[in-house]
This record gives structure tokens, C-alpha cells and sequence, in this order.
């Protein structure tokens, strides 16, 4: 069956997300998402895993409404990924860009946990969960948790291991700090500012200097942060008596949990 080409139809930008085409077109056909998903013939609940699995058929019927060409569709999805960029790819969108999602733009980029400044733009990728009074975030922190997302992107693109490993090392021990509880590429896509940029933070600091450092630039610990520590270093011994110590003097201490290193 020929399914109704749509009255106004728009090209796509460089790098934009299939949902977020899909979005743009309803809005200036005067249609709601999933009217115009149902028309396509696509079932709404699949609408988040359009982006990651498009069977042809699909892009097919999306192609003939849009009046564009199959592989202009398909090339909106996210290719075949590795398991690490799989994991580090968000499956919905949790942050971006200020002035780019004005014009109803989504961008495949900013799915990804090492996006940190749109590459449309260069505006700062902002999390969606950001509210208008929520305070400033240091510049510090900003500076190093962007440091940490170049780290993090040169590790996958050349797809060094061992610098992953620390990378996320670094995280767990950072979510360790802050007492959050998950899985470290949870973290580094959490729409939570206080979430994400530490641990992107935790993955610059962890380069400049030994981990067993970091830690001491911590002036506290609570129990359930010094047990992932232990989880996490449990095959480096050594640092892990360290930690220990630094724990131990620090609960005796009563100082509070802080995260900020004093260089
Ligand atoms: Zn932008």
C-alpha cells in the first residue's frame, strides 16, 4: 500500500537523530509524534528505539511520507556500535544544546556520554534536567569535567582498553565519593549536572594524578563509599590499605563527605 506523502516535508540537518527529524515533521505538517508515527505505520511505543533499530521496511514507509530517499533515513539512526559506545550511547536523550534544540534540532551527538559541547554551535550541552534557578556550576569543575569527556572520547575512538578501564575506574570512584549508587555509564549519562560532570571530572583528575592521590584530596568518606572503594580496588591492595587509612582517619575525624580537591 502507497501510504500519503505529507504536504510539507524538510531535509534533515547534519547529524540529526531520526526521532528528531520525525519530531520536526509532524510539528510543520500540524500533526502530533504519534499521529504521524501511526500514519507511517509505526507503533508509538517503539518511538525511542527508532534511532538504534530501523528495519527497512520502516524506513521504507518513512522515506515515502517524507518524499526522501531511504538512505538519507537510515543514515539519521545510529550505526552499528561497539559495546562500550553502545553502553556510553544513550538510548533517550539526556542533555542538550541550548541554542540548537530552539529550532526543534536533536542531534545524534549529544546522545553520547562524552558529548560535551555541540558540535553544531560550541555551546555547552546543557542536561535536561537543568532548571533556570539551579546555581552555577564552578568553572573548575566544568573545566575538568570537559577535560574528562575528551579523555573518555579519545579512549573509545581509538579504542585503547586500558584507559577505559581507568576511565571507568575513575567514575566508580567518584560515584563512590558522592555516594551514588549504579553503574558507572549510568553516571557519565546521568541528566543529573552533579551526577555527570563529577564523574567526567573523575576521569581528568584520575589522569594528572594516581587515583591513591585523588583519593586524599577527599576530606571525607561515608561506609557505603569506602565499601565501593573496596570493590573497586580490590585487586590493588596496596592503594586499597591506603584508602583505608585515609577512611579510617577521616571517620575518626568527623569531617563531612566533600568532593572538592584544594589545587
Ligand atoms: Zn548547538
Amino acid at each position: 500500500m502507497r501510504l500519503r506523502p505529507l504536504p510539507i516535508t524538510l531535509a534533515p540537518y547534519p547529524d540529526e537523530l531520526l526521532s528528531g527529524w520525525l519530531a520536526r515533521l509532524a510539528a510543520a505538517n500540524h500533526c502530533a509524534f504519534t499521529e504521524l508515527l501511526a500514519h507511517i505505520g509505526i507503533d508509538g511505543r517503539y518511538a525511542d528505539i527508532l534511532d538504534f533499530e530501523l528495519e527497512t521496511g520502516a524506513a521504507d514507509s518513512i522515506a515515502s511520507v517524507a518524499r526522501m530517499p531511504t538512505a538519507l533515513v537510515k543514515s539519521l539512526t545510529f550505526p552499528a556500535l561497539s559495546p562500550i559506545e553502545a553502553a556510553l550511547t544513550a538510548r533517550t536523550s539526556f542533555q542538550s544544546c541550548p541554542n540548537c534544540s530552539r529550532s526543534g534540532r536533536a542531534l545524534k551527538h549529544w546522545r553520547q556520554a562524552w558529548a560535551f559541547d555541540c558540535k553544531s554551535c560550541g555551546s555547552r550541552l546543557r542536561p535536561i534536567l537543568t532548571k533556570s534557578d539551579d546555581p552555577p556550576v564552578p568553572e573548575k569543575l566544568l573545566r575538568r569535567a570537559r577535560g574528562g569527556a575528551g579523555l573518555l572520547e579519545q579512549a573509545i575512538k581509538a579504542d585503547r582498553s586500558m584507559h577505559l578501564r581507568r576511565a571507568m575506574r575513575a567514575v566508580t570512584f567518584a560515584m563512590a565519593l558522592r555516594a551514588v549508587r549504579g553503574d558507572p555509564v549510568h553516571a557519565l549519562q546521568s541528566p543529573r549536572p552533579e551526577v555527570r560532570l563529577f564523574s567526567l571530572a573523575a576521569i581528568a583528575v584520575a589522569q594528572s594524578r594516581p587515583l591513591l592521590k585523588a583519593a586524599m584530596f577527599s576530606t571525607g568518606i561515608d561506609d557505603f563509599a569506602y565499601a565501593a572503594l573496596l570493590r573497586t580496588y580490590e585487586k590493588e591492595p596496596r592503594l586499597l590499605a591506603t584508602i583505608g587509612r585515609i577512611a579510617g582517619r577521616h571517620r575518626k575525624s568527623g569531617f563531612p563527605l566533600a568532593i572538592e580537591s584544594h589545587d
